[in-house]
């Protein structure tokens, strides 16, 4: 989103969220956990190398910004993401766990969930976590084809993850959620779907998958610069993104997001949920993010000043049509579609393409983007955008 000059603020504040009296209002949180055992090659999120000393810091800065923090009504959800959260194991997984019971957060009214990559998952662990509250356990499997894991950069192999699986299915958390890339250079569909049929095996709860994206300042970027290989086609990767969504239809699950897809419908991420559906949401660690109101801020990503207390937590103020746009990109992704109140002037005329190829469907109150039209959601978003 690109910043609006007239309207940002850009204040900075050390005090924890002490810039938004009404964080009282919020009842989703985040916890970001940006560290990781080794950079995998496609990622350009906030990651750190994992090490003692960056443990000690990051456990010392979350005591420090939680600190006295009690949110005022009872937390509907708590998402701890990454990231790797499951790096955080013995003492350390004690007193981050403490922290978040101190600040009252680990008893959220419809859903705890933790991000866990395999490398780091064993059955104690997972017990660990979900006697502790943990309801809903997301595992980064990825794949289950070696070759895949690792062009990927991924540490863990096929037989981890399954076990990692496992493990998971055998805490006592509600639902299991795994994530899964596909379109990679040369994959085909063969490989895709022997992949995610080993994947489906496991029968998880729940699925993200996402298309493998390429972005700046990630490893396989500069290979791709230097045309170390190709990413498939556009119309291979059409086929390869509509392959998965049908494996999933006829494996039984329900595409509730452009990305997402549930087993049963309480297995989806009610945390997620919430925020694509505009609902406001505070975060906690470096680099996390929240968003209340027409507020939206960004606690440092230096991790030496978090650990210091200095959260520094930079915001600006989002215009009403950011803010309207915003909705409506999440939106569309969803299967509900987005109200048309959203638009400040719809025009049905310049859609009744869309609608005749039955890409998008128009009711009297919503706008929402068909089964047909999911692969194309980037570019009915960008149209419909006209209308913000
Ligand atoms: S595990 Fe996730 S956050 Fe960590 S390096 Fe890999 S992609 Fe990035």
């Amino acid at each position: 989103m690109k910043k609006d000059e007239t309207q940002k603020k850009g204040h900075e504040d050390t005090h924890s969220h002490s810039y938004l009296p009404i964080h009282n209002s919020v009842t989703d949180f985040y916890i970001h956990v940006p560290l990781c055992v080794k950079k995998c090659h496609y990622c350009n999120f906030t990651s750190f190398h994992s090490t003692d000393n960056r443990i000690s810091q990051y456990l010392s800065g979350i005591e420090k910004e939680l600190a006295g923090f009690k949110p005022k009504n009872t937390p509907r959800t708590l998402h701890v993401g990454g990231g790797t959260p499951n790096i955080l194991r013995g003492k350390n997984a004690v007193s981050f766990i403490s922290c978040l019971q101190n600040a009252e957060l680990t008893h959220p009214a419809e859903e705890f969930a933790v991000e866990l990559n395999p490398e780091l998952v064993d059955r104690d662990y997972v017990r660990f976590l979900t006697l502790e509250g943990v309801t809903r356990l997301s595992l980064g499997v990825q794949s289950l084809n070696e070759k895949k894991l690792r062009f990927l950069g991924r540490i863990h192999d096929s037989d981890t993850a399954v076990e990692a699986f496992k493990s998971c299915r055998a805490s006592h958390a509600k639902s299991v959620s795994v994530d899964f890339i596909f379109a990679l250079p040369k994959e085909d569909e063969k490989t895709l779907r022997k992949d995610l049929e080993n994947i489906l095996s496991l029968s998880p709860d729940h699925v993200s998958a996402y298309a493998l994206t390429i972005e700046n300042g990630c490893r396989l970027f500069d290979d791709l610069q230097k045309n170390r290989f190709k990413p498939p086609e556009d119309d291979k990767f059409l086929s390869l993104f509509t392959l998965t969504g049908k494996i999933l239809k006829d494996a039984g699950y329900e595409r509730y997001e452009t990305s997402n897809f549930r087993k049963y419908f309480s297995a989806r991420s009610v945390h997620n949920s919430h925020v694509w559906s505009g609902k406001n949401y505070l975060g906690f660690g470096p680099a996390s993010v929240s968003r209340i109101g027409n507020i939206r801020s960004k606690n440092v990503t230096d991790l030496l000043l978090y650990s210091k207390g200095k959260i520094i937590t930079e915001s600006e103020e989002v215009t009403e049509q950011q803010r309207r746009l915003e909705i409506l990109m999440t939106g569309l992704r969803t299967k509900g579609g987005i109200r048309l109140g959203v638009f400040s002037n719809f025009e049905r005329n310049k859609i009744e393409g869309l609608i005749e190829k039955k890409l998008i469907s128009v009711t009297k109150t919503r706008c929402l983007v068909t089964e047909e039209g999911v692969p194309l959601v980037d570019e009915i978003t960008a149209l419909l955008s006209t209308m913000i």
